[in-house]
Order: structure tokens, then sequence, then C-alpha cells
């Protein structure tokens, strides 16, 4: 197993280098499209979330063989690195593992990752997925971690002196996003944009981006719209 890969596709757009720590994810976003990458059943994927198979001994041995180093790596992509409930102790070693070989982490959580916070550094980032408000999480992303409660993490990381970015996708509610943008813009450092894909939704994609990018750029937001939700604002 190399644990440090090349997302392809739409991931690409996250990042150069990932690594997937666990099994799967106990968060159970309606929307989460790993369990059809993994090509594993969903409630498996949900239920059974455990560290992969010596993935911190593999991703050292990886890092020695091919001197993996100066570089920013996405944590993860097919699960969480905070997965809510369970012991997060191999995300901690990973985080140390890479950042002994000098690379950077790019973290994406909807869990709570301020238990690191003291392995990270102004070359890191801590980033956090917020699709909707606390009202509408509940029944979208069920066992995650409340989208406000998030957004402290965020705020506390940033005083931390951590880089910080949202994602924001994919987006299930579009006044609420907006609204985020507009009032807590100061505590990202990056944003990137996404619409829902492979799901029915009623927002109007082509609106919704060109009003999110008028506030990130009316914000000074070092801000990216992902490539379907540009393909959307781009038709005549
Ligand atoms: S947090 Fe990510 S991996 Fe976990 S259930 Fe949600 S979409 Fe899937």
């Amino acid at each position: 197993m190399k644990p440090i890969y090349k997302p392809k596709g739409a991931a690409a757009e996250y990042g150069d280098y990932a690594v997937n720590i666990y099994t799967g994810c106990p968060h159970r976003c309606y929307y989460c499209f790993a369990p059809k990458v993994l090509h594993r059943d969903r409630e498996v994927f949900h239920s059974c979330v455990w560290p992969r198979n010596d993935i911190v001994l593999e991703l050292r041995k990886q890092l020695r063989q091919e001197v993996i180093t100066g570089q920013t790596i996405h944590l993860c992509f097919t699960c969480d690195p905070y997965p809510t409930g369970y012991d997060t102790t191999a995300t901690r070693e990973v985080i140390k593992a890479l950042k002994e070989y000098g690379n950077h982490v790019q973290i994406l959580t909807k869990g709570d990752g301020s238990r690191d916070f003291d392995l990270l550094d102004g070359e890191d980032w801590y980033g956090v997925t917020v699709t909707c408000g606390p009202k509408d999480f509940a029944k979208n992303e069920p066992c995650a971690r409340n989208p406000f409660d998030r957004l402290v993490d965020l705020q506390c990381a940033k005083r931390e002196g951590i880089k910080t970015w949202v994602s924001f996708e994919p987006v299930l509610n579009a006044e609420v996003i907006l609204a985020v943008i507009r009032e807590h813009y100061d505590l990202f450092d990056k944003v990137k944009i996404g619409k829902l894909n492979y799901y029915p939704s009623n927002i109007n994609w082509a609106q919704f981006g060109q009003k999110a990018e008028t506030l990130c750029k009316e914000r000074g937001l070092d801000y990216y719209i992902k490539d379907s939700l540009r393909a959307e604002m781009d038709k005549p």
C-alpha cells in the first residue's frame, strides 16, 4: 500500500497529493460519494471506521523510499480525518510523519481537528466543509459536527497562526453559504466553492455562482470556483 497518491479528476482541484487515513466515515452525509468511489456498501462505510491497516507504518516507508518532501498533502478525500466519536490518533501520527519529512498538510474536515493544532504551523492549512446552516445539517450531515462549531474551530486555528480555508462544496443552501461568506470572510485565507452534483437541487447555479464570486471579490477573498459550477456560470 502506498498511502500518498495523486488525486485525479475533480479531486485534483483540491490538491496535488492526498492521504486517506480511515476505512470509512461515520458522518453519514446523504451526498457522500466515497462508498461509490471505493465500491463499498454505504452502511458498511458509515459504520466500520478504523485506521487503514498499517497506515502510519506504510506512510513512513513511502516517505523514506520516495523522498517525498516540500509538498502540501490533502487529508482526506475518501474519509474525514476527524471522524466524530472515534479515536483520531492515527491522524495525529500521519501529520507528524508528513511534517517530519518537510511536508505540509491541508486538512479538510466536518469533525473537530483542534486536538492537532499544536502540530500545525503557518504553512499548514486547516479547513472545514460548510454546505448548509445549523438548521439543516442534522438532516444533511446527521453525525457531523455542527457547522457553527466548525467555523469556531477555524477561528481558533487562525488565532494559532494556521492558514484557514473552507470548502463550500457541495452547496446545499445557497442563501446560508452567501451569508457565511458575507459575514465571516475574515476567518478564511482561501475558499473553494462547488455545486451539488448527482443529486437534485432547486438552486439556480449560474445565479448563485455569480453572487458568490462577486462577494468573494468584494471581500478580497482568495477563492476558487470548481469546474462544474464554473461551467454552469459560463453557460450562455
Ligand atoms: S464527511 Fe465526507 S467522507 Fe464523511 S460521510 Fe460526509 S462526505 Fe462522506
